[in-house]
């Protein structure tokens, strides 16, 4: 049904392309991150909750098609709708029934709770796509709220000393995750880089509940930043714009905060251990729980997911992506 083309994965009966790296007639998209969502293509169709994220993106000229969970459409022949994948707001997995059986196309997903976007849910498929960023068994997540519980505390004692906490996080989905979670401990405003704001106005007009927000160019110039929260891109790290934070802790939040020597190479002051990925035993019960017989992993620790998995007795094998090259294999989104 799928089959891997230079530009990425192609369905020949429906003729469209799946995050496709490359500009394809036709792009069907999981969901609004970088490595997914490609400018290039002619077309695109996406999950309606997708749609102002992919305008955002690519800006209201380029044709974007928005679709309702569940709702199936004809593409060519092949039957196709989007279903809930839990990682971002608006992410989706791809269904396609055709003449080669049901197959679902996991995209990025997760199986913790998430206030800022539908839970993942989970499709009975033929063959399933996962993907395995995080798929080597030392990933295990603990419960957001005790991650988050830790950053509140961070936070606090930094301001009790007159810092500010400079957390580093992805401008789409975590920042606003965060924003959500902390929602629920506080009614502070937290102050986020320039290139946080965007997308997470997007989710305000979605109608997430999240902490108001406020850009460090909108405070006056000579604005002590003591004891504030900030939120930016691991990508400012180091660039002028700290400067304006006088004194500061810092911290990244991502599932490779897991492994000591990242963090220890990566220097963090903290590194916090929140992912918007599926862990080790979330993907290998979503693959039990889609009945399929056939799995395919793809997207970051392909390797040892399918060993493990043609252990379990399943038929397997494994995608390759442009950016398994480009990047190094877990600095993913
Ligand atoms: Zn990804
Ligand atoms: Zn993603």
């Amino acid at each position: 049904m799928l089959t891997e083309t230079p530009i990425g994965l192609y369905c020949a009966a429906g003729d469209f392309h799946i995050d496709p790296w490359g500009a394809a007639p036709r792009a069907l998209i999981t969901h609004a991150h970088g490595d997914h969502a490609r400018a290039g293509s002619q077309a695109y169709l996406c999950a309606d909750a997708c749609l102002p994220l992919l305008r955002q993106r690519f800006g209201a000229d380029v044709p974007v098609q928005g679709q309702p969970y569940g709702e199936p459409l004809t593409l060519g022949g092949v039957r196709v709708s989007f279903h809930p994948a839990g990682h971002i707001l608006g992410s989706a997995q791809i269904r396609i029934e055709g003449d080669d059986g049901v197959w679902v196309l996991s995209g990025d997903y997760k199986r913790a709770a998430d206030p800022t976007c539908a839970p993942f849910e989970p499709v009975r498929c033929d063959t399933f796509i996962t993907e395995s960023t995080f798929g080597l068994p030392i990933y295990r997540w603990d419960p957001a709220a005790d991650v988050v519980a830790d950053i509140v505390a961070w936070w606090h004692a930094n301001r009790a000393q007159g810092l500010a906490s400079l957390l580093f996080c992805y401008t789409i989905g975590k920042a606003q995750r965060l924003l959500a979670e902390l929602a629920a401990i506080t009614d502070d405003r937290v102050l986020v880089h320039g290139m946080v704001q965007p997308m997470t106005e997007v989710y305000r007009a979605a109608g997430v509940r999240m902490l108001p927000t406020e850009t460090l160019v909108e405070r006056p110039r000579g604005t002590s930043m003591a004891g504030e929260l900030v939120l930016a891109p691991p990508s400012a790290r180091g660039t002028p714009w700290m400067r304006r934070l006088g004194a500061l802790s810092d911290g990244l939040t991502s599932g490779l905060m897991r492994v000591r020597g990242v963090r220890r190479q990566r220097s963090y002051d903290r590194g916090f251990v929140l992912s918007d990925h599926a862990d080790w035993p979330a993907l290998i019960d979503t693959v039990r729980e889609t009945g399929a017989t056939r799995v395919l992993t793809t997207h970051g620790h392909a390797e040892p997911l399918a060993r493990h998995l043609a252990d379990l007795g399943l038929d397997t094998g494994v995608l390759r992506t442009a950016w398994d090259d480009e990047r190094g294999a877990d600095d993913r989104e």
